[in-house]
């Protein structure tokens, strides 16, 4: 009773088999008409061979690097029958590059992060400008300008970044009717009215609001880091600044702030680990909470494309936008004793299987505020117990991704020659359409939440009492 998306008439090249790949597996099967015998997944490791081995499907124990990139995926995209998709869902590979050969052999791309070739995010002779994902961001949006249509390759399409720039239009949407604008809904790509009705709606800025609460059945042992998804991920992320992308309402930065010297200049990073930086924030279920700022792609991505300028080209508007972040309880933990550690990393890392999970879910969203309803929520609550009623092979935060790679898929075979996207660039109606059967309840709630609700009762905090949404009340101090 699934729907059919279409066809991938060439080979299927998956790179990387982790927590996402063999998550994104069951669901490729479920809705494409692909030939299984010309599958291809490449990986380093064989922790979850034995899924491809039951289906028969060719495996390379290998790991694609900045070496063999060309010669191994050319070999396998080169001279072919139809047109191959390449779905990338590694770590320690550069996705500008992987997205570069896919494109220049004919190839759909699809990933879900702007990765990095193994070693730059713990590169202690580059500056932290240079290490953040704006620097990052940017070789693939030069990429975009100087090789401007083709092949499509959509760039970070998992949850976050990904899905959350779905979430952000359609809560837009949302909010404009529920204030009475007079408002047409604008096209996928027109950024200009997309700025325009989000200035209008006098959206200050957006948190990508998430709280995990997944919770594993035995406790966590001493000397582990234990996540819902990958933990080498969150370790580079974790340690990469903090950054976000900063909105035209903003009064204060924090000392240790830094804007970027090149680009378009949409996000500040602060001189220190998003990972060990705090913020308030709010979700439905627990309300208040603590997010990590931890560095995200779509932290920037949707400053940026909500970002209007004047016929001069001056900033005259722009939404602040930061990921805050409240990993499931054991990633926390892990976080603590890893920092505590001085940044030394547990030797044991694990991805917390669905079955190893007693309860929990996980509430992401998008936290549109400062406007005259204050501020309105929309997002996915996923419980584990329905993602494993849903697919194979993960937990909730692993579907929410997996069914985000699919939907960015549906979309490339739709869109072929789109060139290089990002996620906000896509038509978000048709990505929930197709995302929605995985996500659990997707709701909206308005709050009346600020991050100065409590705040000094017992100790005199440095506050913004005249605008509750700046961020210097946003962030811990
Ligand atoms: P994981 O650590 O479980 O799996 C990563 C896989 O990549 C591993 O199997 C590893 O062996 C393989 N790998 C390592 N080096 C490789 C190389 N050189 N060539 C090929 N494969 C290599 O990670 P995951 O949870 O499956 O995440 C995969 C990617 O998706 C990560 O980059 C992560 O940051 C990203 N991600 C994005 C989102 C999102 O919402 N956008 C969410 C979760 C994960």
């Amino acid at each position: 009773k699934w729907p059919a998306y279409g066809e991938i008439t060439g080979p299927l090249i998956m790179i990387g088999f982790g927590s996402i790949g063999c998550g994104t597996l069951p669901l490729i099967e479920r809705h494409f008409k692909f030939d299984k015998s010309r599958m291809v997944v490449i990986d380093p490791s064989e922790k979850n061979r034995k899924i491809l081995d039951d289906r028969n499907i060719r495996f390379i124990k290998e790991a694609v690097t900045k070496e063999n990139c060309r010669e191994l995926l050319g070999s396998l995209l080169q001279d072919v029958e139809g047109q191959p998709f390449v779905v990338n869902l590694s770590v320690d590979t550069s996705s500008l590059d992987l997205m570069r050969v896919s494109r220049k052999h004919g190839a759909l791309y699809i990933d879900t992060v702007v990765e990095p070739w193994l070693g730059f995010y713990f590169d202690a002779k580059a500056d932290n400008a240079a290490r953040t994902n704006y620097a990052l961001r940017e070789t693939v949006r030069a990429e975009k300008r100087k090789h401007p249509g083709g092949p499509t390759a959509v760039s970070c399409c998992g949850a976050n970044p990904g899905m959350v720039s779905w979430f952000v239009k359609k809560a837009l949407i949302n909010l404009a009717s529920e204030l009475a604008l007079d408002f047409v809904e604008p096209a996928a790509d027109d950024r200009e009215s997309w700025a325009r009705l989000m200035k209008k709606a006098g959206v200050k800025g957006i948190h990508i609001a998430e709280r995990d609460t997944q919770r594993a059945k035995m406790p966590k042992p001493f000397g582990t880091f234990w996540n819902t998804w990958s933990v080498e991920g969150f370790i580079a992320e974790g340690l990469q600044p903090a950054e976000l992308g900063w909105g035209t309402h903003e009064k204060w930065k924090p000392k240790n702030a830094r804007r970027q010297k090149k680009g378009n200049k949409a996000a500040i990073f602060l001189e220190q680990p998003g990972g060990n930086t705090r913020v308030r924030s709010w979700c439905p279920t627990h309300g208040a909470q603590y997010g990590l700022l931890v560095t995200h792609n779509e932290a920037i991505s949707i400053a940026d494309f909500f970002t209007l300028r004047n016929k001069k080209g001056k900033l005259d508007y722009r939404p602040t936008c930061n990921y805050a972040y409240h990993p499931c309880n054991d990633a926390l933990l892990s976080l603590d004793e890893m920092f505590g550690a001085s940044g030394k990393a547990q030797p044991v890392q694990h991805v917390l299987e669905a079955s190893e999970i007693v309860d929990g879910t996980d509430e992401l969203g998008v936290l549109l505020y400062g406007h005259d309803k204050n501020a309105y929520w929309y997002g996915s609550h996923l419980s584990v117990k329905e993602a494993c009623r849903l697919a194979p092979y993960q937990n909730a935060t692993g579907l929410q991704v997996a069914s985000a790679v699919l939907a960015g898929m549906v979309w490339a075979l739709e869109n072929p020659q789109s060139g290089i996207v990002e996620t906000d660039e896509m038509d978000y109606r048709r990505c929930l359409e197709v995302q929605a059967p995985y996500l659990g309840p997707v709701e909206g709630y308005y709050t009346d939440w600020t991050p100065l609700e409590g705040r000094g009762a017992l100790f005199a905090e440095d506050v913004d009492k005249s605008d509750p949404w700046q961020f210097r009340n946003i962030l811990v101090r």
